[in-house]
């Protein structure tokens, strides 16, 4: 009886191992052909999460900032601030680049599992 019980332990193991892989495999697969998202943070506090596949205009900071989503690139497309760097500043879409607008203090940063080798499968 011991033993029986200690063999479903193992099973339910190998079944919530094998269901977790496969939920990471997922993930990484969706990751890999979505072209990600953005996260847009306003003075440290995140505004909203936007996926780049998704060609949108968004709105940030009660429109001190507008970022503007296409073709899998986020761009900053005006902005109030003085210097203008952000909007000046190249779109995004590649892991961990972002746009830094200093005086209003936004960040736009780009979450993709999507690495320069997968581009050129895509395009
Ligand atoms: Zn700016």
């Amino acid at each position: 009886m011991k033993t029986g019980i200690k063999k479903n332990d193992i099973l339910l193991i190998f079944i919530v191992l094998a269901v977790a892989g496969s939920a990471a495999f997922l993930h990484n697969l969706l990751g890999t052909a979505g072209a990600g998202s953005v996260t847009v943070k306003v003075n440290g506090v995140i505004e909203g999460v936007y996926s780049l596949g998704e060609d949108q205009e968004i709105e940030i900071n009660k429109g001190t900032n507008y970022l503007v989503i296409k073709n899998g690139k986020a761009d900053m497309i005006r902005a109030d601030c003085p210097d203008k760097l952000c909007v000046n500043q190249k779109a995004v879409s590649k892991n961990h680049e972002s746009i830094i607008c200093l005086p209003n203090k936004v960040i736009v940063e780009v979450n993709s599992t999507e690495k320069g080798e997968y581009d050129a499968v895509a395009n």
